[in-house]
């Protein structure tokens, strides 16, 4: 019996990567119906406790891994996710399966279309197993805001898995899927990453289609994986990136190969450190010495650490909360239980509008509507949303400047380990601060990882949780974040960890 949180073999059957379940299938050393035969064990095994999936699509699953063992029976080439059971956050429209954005107000719409993400996928090889859940509309950053049951940390169920990709990050440690989707408007697939000591990968603004996936903030939003290594985030990069005529702000650029460039290494690379944000009141003594060690395992791999400015930072949460509440106070105005999902039908049709938005959305959802409402005023224009932009422009310009003296970027993902579920509920500005060291990469369209760092020392309130570190780099810098995010991961075990959790029932 392994001792809890150690480092398993990864060429062994219980933790296989995504790469080594494609392999195995493609050469017929694993058949895709028991891959996900396995996969759907451990599910039923951690989702009474964990609660990662809003949904679990086991015949979709069952049929889509029937049909690659009958396309490599019968000789027909496979793609490189063949048989890899993914999960995907329930924000990704997925054809015939129920999609909610992990809201009511949506209850009941099963989408004629997929995506572009799960077609992908899906034309890749991949099995999806089901949608993960995640906060309402991707709206915050634990995963317990819903009206579902709240996700659960796998590494502790009295913590939260982060949010708002919380779901796939927690099915990912947890071991119920082998990779998962999340988005990211503002730190939704690193922070939950980083909680639940998985790789999460938030590729630049354009890099992959927005299409089929629900809009939150539309400037900001972007598809991502969340997996065990980086080379799984690689290899799903390189099926989700690269042009789509359904999303005309995708870029139309080309997509290099990520897996090679996981082999070029960290040497020559300089890493630029923004010191003053180190001395934020929010950041733990833990993560930051977590920092320090990975600095040192980046410098050991041949990079080179330069200090660098970034004078507009501290403004980027308040810039990031105008902005995003402003469009998503735009995009929900979509949801009136007319054309979608749940209906609350009254009388009049302002008295079916109202029901519905009353009982369709849960309270932060409400929140930021209200907020993003009041910043688009004619009368608070001016002085909020305009005035963000023009920050925005100005964290744009840090980073261009702060990127021509360093390739990549590097500092804590979260302010903290997993926080106590509840901890937060009731202070927002509290929840919002979990996001200071991500909303920038955001706010300026970076490429930004979130790579397992550690894990923080058991104590009498808390036991070992994961800390992450984060990497970014500029737009269509991903081939340089993925070198040395593999070189560092190439150096460390921490990713090998397991939560005691998933040790259990393995
Ligand atoms: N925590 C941030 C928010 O609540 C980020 C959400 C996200 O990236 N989807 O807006």
């Amino acid at each position: 019996m392994a001792q809890r949180g150690d480092p398993q073999d990864d060429a062994g059957a219980r933790w296989p990567t995504a790469r080594a379940i494609a392999a195995g299938v493609r050469d017929g050393s694993r058949r895709a119906t028991e891959v996900l035969q396995a996969f759907e064990a451990r599910a039923d095994a951690t989702e009474p406790a964990i609660h990662a999936y809003l949904l679990r699509a086991r015949d979709q699953a069952r049929a889509a891994a029937e049909a690659i063992d009958a396309a490599r029976e019968a000789g027909r080439p496979l793609g490189p996710l063949a048989g890899v059971p993914i999960g995907l956050k329930d924000i990704f429209v997925t054809e015939g399966i129920e999609t909610r954005c992990g809201s009511r107000i949506l209850e009941g719409w099963v989408p004629p279309y997929a995506g572009t993400h799960a077609r992908r996928l899906a034309e890749a090889g991949a099995v999806i197993t089901g949608k993960l859940a995640m906060d309402e509309f991707a709206m915050g950053s634990s995963s317990q805001s819903t009206p579902y049951p709240a996700v659960r940390n796998p590494w502790s169920p009295e913590h939260v898995p982060g949010g708002s990709s919380g779901g796939s990050a927690a099915a990912v440690a947890a071991g119920s899927c082998a990779a998962a989707l999340g988005s990211d408007t503002g730190g939704s697939i690193r922070q939950p990453a980083s909680l639940c000591g998985v790789v999460g990968l938030k590729p630049s603004y354009g890099r992959v289609s927005r299409h089929g996936m629900i809009a939150f903030a539309s400037s900001l939003d972007q598809a991502g994986p969340l997996t065990r290594d980086v080379r799984d985030a690689a290899v799903l990069l390189q099926v989700l990136a690269g042009p789509d005529p359904h999303d005309a702000t995708c870029l139309d650029a080309p997509v290099p190969d990520y897996l090679a460039a996981c082999e070029r290494g960290a040497q020559g690379l300089r890493v630029g450190v923004h010191r003053a944000a180190l001395d934020h009141e929010a950041l733990e003594p833990e993560v930051r010495e977590a920092f320090e060690r990975s600095l040192a395992v980046l410098a050991d791999a041949g990079a080179t650490l330069v200090d660098v400015e970034l004078p507009h930072a501290e403004h980027a949460v308040a810039t990031y909360y105008v902005l995003c509440t402003a469009e998503a106070a735009s995009n929900l105005a979509r949801y009136d239980g007319i054309r979608y999902g749940h209906r609350e039908a009254r009388p009049s049709l302002r008295q079916t509008y109202e029901a519905t938005r009353e009982r369709g959305f849960g309270a932060e959802v409400k929140r930021r509507v209200l907020l993003g409402t009041f910043v688009l005023r004619k009368e608070s224009y001016a002085a909020y949303y305009g005035q963000a932009q023009k920050v925005r422009s100005l964290i744009v310009r840090d980073y261009a400047q702060a990127f021509a003296r360093c390739d990549l970027l590097a500092s804590p993902t979260a302010p903290g380990p997993a926080f106590r579920r509840g901890e937060r509920d009731e202070d927002p500005l509290a929840m919002y601060l979990s996001d200071v060291f991500t909303v920038g990469a955001n706010l300026a369209g970076l490429a930004a990882i979130s790579i397992p760092a550690g894990l923080s020392h058991a104590t009498a309130e808390r036991p070992a949780l994961p800390i992450g570190v984060q990497l970014s780099a500029p737009v269509l810098g991903e081939p340089t974040l993925l070198a040395a995010a593999a070189a560092h991961e190439d150096r460390s075990e921490h990713h090998r960890r397991r939560p005691p959790t998933a040790e259990a029932i393995a």
